[in-house]
C-alpha cells in the first residue's frame, strides 16, 4: 500500500552535507508489523517523517495506494497527515495546557468533526490504551507510559492507515515499554505499523518485519514487499480549523499563564481607556453645546437692519486662532524688527449700508417655508394713539422705544434699533412686533414661544398682547404711557388690563399745520377720537415668555402684528404731513435742519416708508439654519458690494468658535492617547512574538496533526483576538468607571451634569479597534508561526 522509489534526502548545514536518506526504495503491505532498527543517525527520523508527510524529500517517489504524492499540493500533505497518518513521538509531544480528552480531540477538530461525535472517539480510544481514570487530567500529571498512550490514542482517534511511532518506548522502563508495544502489536492487526527503534530485542520480539539502516539505506530486510502496480485508490478528506477551535486552543493557552495575561491586558487598554474618556468628554460637551444651540439658538434669528456693520470673517477667523493659542499653547511668533508697522483701519473693516429694495424684500418673503419658519419686520413708523378713559381722551403710547420717537426723534429710535441689532447678549431683543409664520399649519409665534395668561391670543391684525416678564411683573411707566392709573398700585388685575381698547389716529387727523408752514400735533383729542378714520385697536390677552424658550424677542410691554404697522403705513403713506416732509429738508415739526438719514428716519416715523428697518429671520430649526443663510448669500452672490445686504449670526459666530475650540482639543488628546494605543500595539507584537516562540512544539504536534499553516496563523490570531477585545472591554470598562468621578468633579466646577457620557456606539467601536490593532499587531509573529518547518518545530525543546 505504501511504496517508496528511490527517496533521497539531504540536509545542508553550512558548508557540510548529510545524506541522510540515500536512494531508498522499500515498499509495504497494508496490514504488517515493521520494525525500523538501526543506530542513531542512520535516518530513521527522516524516514518517518518523510512517509508521514511532515517533511518533503529532495527526489524520488513516495506512492500511497497507487497514488502519487509528487503532485501533492499543500493542502493534500496536510490533509493526508491528518487522515491517512497516525504519529506518536519519543518525546510524546503533548499539549501541555489542554486535558489529555483535549489533546485527543485535537485532530478531530481539524477535521471538523462535530462535538458529540469527537466526545464519543476521544473516550472510545481512550479506554482501549486503559486511560479511563484520568480523562480529565493534564499532561505533566501522568506518568511518560501514561503520556505515550495519550500520545498512541491521539495518533488513532481519526483511525489513520497508517500509524508511525519514532522511538515509543525511548523514555520508558522495560515493563512500560512492554506494556506499550503490547498496545502497539494489537492496533497493528488491522493497520500498518511501522515502528522506529534502536533496541533489537524490541524489534525482534514484536514486530512481524524488521528492516534495518545504516548511513540512510537499507542493509536488511526481513519480509521485504513487492507492490504490484495498483489503480489510484486513495482519496483524501480535507482538513480546517474553525476560529472556535483556535479560540479555545488560545484561551486555555492564556489560562495557563493568567497573570502575563492579565498584565499584558492592562497595559493594552490605557490606549483604550484614554480615547474613551476623551471621546466621553469630547462628545459630551458636543451634546450639551448642541442642546444649548437646539434650544437657545434655533430660535434667535439672522438679524438684517438698514444699517448694518460688517463682522467679517477675517476677524472671527483671528479670533479663534487667538483663543486656541490661549487654550493650546502655541503662539505666532512675535514681529522681529527695529520698525513700527501702520496699518489702516480703513482697509480691514467695511462699515456697510444695506439697503432694503422691493426685490430684496421679496426675495426675503420667497423664502422656503420648511427652512424658515417665521420671519419678522420692525418698522419706524410711529402711531399716534388715543385712548378714552372713563370719557376723557388723552394721548398714549406703546412702549418706551415708541415713546422716546414720539418725541420726533426718528433718528434716536434707529440707532436704538442698530444697537439691538448688534446685541452681543443672547437676551431679550426686545421688539413690539411679533413675527409673522409663513405657514399656517405651524401656529403662530406666539402660541408656540408664550404662555397665555388671560385672554386669547391674537386673532386679528388689529389684536394687541401685553407682554409680562417671567415674574409678571412690567415697568409701570410702560402702563402709565398706556393710560393706566399706577400712582400708589403696586399691581393690576388682568382684568383691567384685557379688552382695553384704543384709537390709531391717521396724520392728517393728528397733526395740523401752523401759520408758519410747520405742523404740530392737534390738540382736541375728543374730535380726533371721533373721527372715522382711526383704527381701533385692542389688547386681547396677557402672554409670558414659555420656560423652555430661552430667547425671547418681545420686550415687556404691548406687542403687536406686522400688519398693524402696514395698515398705518398704508393709510398715512400719503397724509399732508409725510408729503411735506418729503418736500422739505428740515425737521417739519421742529423746523431745524436735518441730514439725509435722519430724514429718511424721521419720514419712516411718519410712516412716509413702508420698508422696514429690520428683517429677523427665523430658521426652522439649528440645522435648516445652514440652508437659511446659503439662502441670504445667493441673493448677495454677483452683486456689488453695495448692493449686498449683510446679515449677523450671532448665534453662528458663536457656535463657530466653540465648536472650532472643541475640534482641536479633541484632536490633540486623540493624538496623545492614539501614541498611547501604538506603544501598546507594539507590545502585543513582542508578547505574540514570545508565545510564538513558547508554542513552537505545540505549532510541530499540530501541524503533524495535519492543521494547515493558516490555521497556525488562526490559532495565534486566536490570541491576540482575546487578548485586544479583553483589553478593549476592561478599557471601556474603566473609563465608564472614570465618568463618574470625572462627572462629580465638572458639576463640581462647572454646575453641568452628566457630561462624560460614554456612547454605546463609541464602545463598541473603540472595543472594536482594539481588536483589529491587536491582531493587526500580532499578526506578524502569527505569520512567521506559520512558516515554521514541522520537523524544526517539533525539534525544539
Ligand atoms: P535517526 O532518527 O536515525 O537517529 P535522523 O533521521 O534524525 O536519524 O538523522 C539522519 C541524519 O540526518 C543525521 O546525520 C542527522 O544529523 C541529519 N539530520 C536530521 N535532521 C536534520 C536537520 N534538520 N538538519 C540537519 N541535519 C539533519
Ligand atoms: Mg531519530
Amino acid at each position: 500500500m505504501l511504496e517508496l522509489r528511490n527517496i533521497r534526502k539531504t540536509y545542508h548545514v553550512g558548508d557540510t552535507e548529510t545524506r541522510a536518506l540515500d536512494d531508498m526504495s522499500v515498499a509495504f503491505r497494508e496490514r504488517d508489523f515493521v520494525a525500523i532498527l538501526g543506530k542513531s543517525g542512520s535516518g530513521k527520523t527522516t524516514f518517518l517523517n518523510i512517509i508521514g508527510g511532515l517533511d518533503r524529500y529532495d527526489s524520488g517517489e513516495l506512492i500511497i495506494k497507487g497514488k502519487k504524492t509528487s503532485d501533492f499540493k499543500e493542502d493534500d500533505w496536510d490533509a493526508y497527515r491528518n487522515s491517512a497518518i497516525g504519529f506518536v513521538f519519543q518525546s510524546y509531544n503533548l499539549i501541555s495546557h489542554l486535558s489529555i480528552v483535549a489533546n485527543v480531540e485535537l485532530g478531530m477538530t481539524l477535521s471538523g468533526v462535530p462535538a458529540e461525535e469527537r466526545q464519543k472517539r476521544a473516550l472510545q480510544v481512550l479506554d482501549q490504551v486503559d486511560l479511563t481514570d484520568h480523562l480529565n487530567k493534564r499532561p505533566n500529571q501522568l506518568s511518560g507510559g501514561q503520556m505515550q498512550r495519550v500520545a498512541i490514542a491521539r495518533a488513532l482517534v481519526n483511525n489513520p492507515e497508517i500509524l508511525l511511532c519514532d522511538e515509543p518506548t525511548g523514555a520508558l522502563d522495560t515493563v512500560t515499554s512492554m506494556q506499550i508495544m503490547d498496545l502497539i502489536k494489537e492496533l497493528a492487526k488491522n493497520r500498518l505499523v511501522i515502528v522506529v527503534t534502536h533496541n533489537p530485542e524490541i524489534a525482534e520480539k514484536y514486530a512481524l518485519r524488521v528492516i534495518r539502516f545504516q548511513d540512510g539505506k537499507i542493509i536488511s530486510d526481513t519480509h521485504p514487499h513487492e507492490e504490484r502496480p495498483k489503480p489510484d485508490s486513495f482519496s483524501l478528506k480535507k482538513t480546517s480549523m474553525s476560529f472556535l477551535t483556535a479560540l479555545k486552543l488560545s484561551f486555555n493557552n492564556l489560562r495557563t499563564k493568567k497573570g502575563r495575561t492579565a498584565l499584558t491586558v492592562i497595559a493594552s487598554s490605557i490606549g483604550i481607556i484614554g480615547i474613551a474618556v476623551i471621546l466621553s468628554l469630547s462628545t459630551g460637551f458636543k451634546t450639551q453645546i448642541d442642546h444649548f444651540q437646539g434650544n437657545t439658538m434655533a430660535e434667535f434669528p439672522i438679524i438684517m437692519t438698514q444699517s448694518s456693520a460688517e463682522i467679517d470673517a477675517a476677524n472671527v477667523a483671528t479670533m479663534q486662532n487667538l483663543m486656541k493659542e490661549k487654550l493650546l499653547g502655541t503662539t505666532t511668533a512675535d514681529a522681529n524688527s527695529d520698525e513700527v508697522y501702520l496699518s489702516d483701519p480703513a482697509k480691514t473693516t467695511i462699515v456697510h449700508t444695506n439697503v432694503f429694495t422691493d426685490a430684496y424684500m421679496n426675495y426675503v418673503n420667497k423664502i422656503d417655508p420648511t427652512i424658515c419658519s417665521n420671519v419678522g419686520y420692525t418698522r419706524i413708523v410711529g402711531m399716534n394713539m388715543l385712548r378714552d378713559v372713563n370719557g376723557t381722551v388723552t394721548p398714549v403710547s406703546l412702549n418706551s422705544v415708541l415713546a422716546s420717537m414720539s418725541s420726533g426723534q426718528g433718528a434716536t429710535a434707529a440707532s436704538t434699533m442698530t444697537s439691538m441689532a448688534n446685541v452681543t447678549s443672547m437676551s431679550s431683543i426686545g421688539l413690539s412686533s411679533y413675527p409673522k409664520e409663513l405657514k399656517e399649519s405651524d401656529g403662530s409665534y406666539l402660541s408656540k414661544n408664550y404662555d397665555l395668561l388671560a385672554g386669547v391670543y391674537p386673532q386679528s391684525a388689529t389684536d394687541l398682547v401685553l407682554v409680562v416678564d417671567s415674574k409678571n411683573t412690567i415697568d409701570l411707566n410702560a402702563l402709565k404711557d398706556l393710560g393706566f392709573k399706577t400712582e400708589g398700585l403696586t399691581s393690576i388685575k388682568f382684568t383691567d388690563i384685557v379688552g382695553t381698547e384704543f384709537k390709531i389716529i391717521c396724520n392728517d387727523d393728528y397733526y395740523v399745520q401752523t401759520k408758519f408752514g410747520s405742523y404740530l400735533p392737534n390738540n382736541d383729542y375728543h374730535a380726533m377720537y371721533a373721527s372715522d378714520k382711526g383704527i381701533t385697536v385692542k389688547i386681547v390677552g396677557i402672554v409670558r415668555q414659555k420656560q423652555d424658550v430661552k430667547v425671547g424677542i418681545l420686550g415687556s410691554g404691548i406687542a403687536y402684528s406686522d400688519e398693524l404697522s402696514q395698515m398705518v403705513v398704508d393709510s398715512d403713506a400719503s397724509s399732508a404731513i409725510v408729503k411735506a416732509q418729503k418736500a422739505s429738508s428740515n425737521n417739519v415739526i421742529t423746523m431745524q435742519p436735518m441730514d439725509k438719514e435722519t430724514k429718511a428716519s424721521f419720514l419712516s416715523y411718519l410712516g412716509g416708508d413702508a420698508t422696514p428697518f429690520m428683517v429677523m429671520v427665523y430658521p426652522r430649526n439649528f440645522a435648516d439654519k445652514t440652508a437659511v443663510i446659503s439662502y441670504l448669500d445667493a441673493y448677495n452672490n454677483g452683486k456689488a458690494i453695495k448692493d449686498q445686504v449683510v446679515y449677523t449670526d450671532l448665534a453662528g459666530t458663536v457656535t463657530k468658535l466653540t465648536g472650532g475650540i472643541m475640534d482641536a482639543i479633541t484632536s490633540v488628546l486623540i493624538a496623545f492617547a492614539a501614541i498611547s494605543l501604538i506603544v501598546s500595539l507594539i507590545m502585543i507584537s513582542i508578547i505574540t512574538y514570545t508565545s510564538v516562540l513558547e508554542r513552537t512544539k505545540e505549532i510541530g504536534v499540530l501541524r503533524s496533526l495535519g492543521a494547515r499553516k493558516k490555521d497556525i496563523t488562526r490559532v495565534f490570531d486566536a490570541e491576540t483576538f482575546i487578548l485586544g477585545v479583553s483589553s478593549g472591554a476592561l478599557g471601556i470598562a474603566i473609563a465608564w468607571l472614570l465618568t463618574i468621578p470625572i462627572n462629580a468633579i465638572l458639576l463640581h466646577l462647572t454646575g453641568l451634569s452628566g457630561v462624560a457620557n460614554l456612547q454605546i456606539l463609541q464602545a463598541v467601536l473603540l472595543i472594536a479597534i482594539s481588536t483589529v490593532l491587536t491582531v493587526l499587531g500580532g499578526h506578524i509573529p502569527a505569520l512567521m508561526a506559520s512558516k515554521m518547518d514541522p520537523v524544526e518545530a517539533l525539534r525544539t525543546e
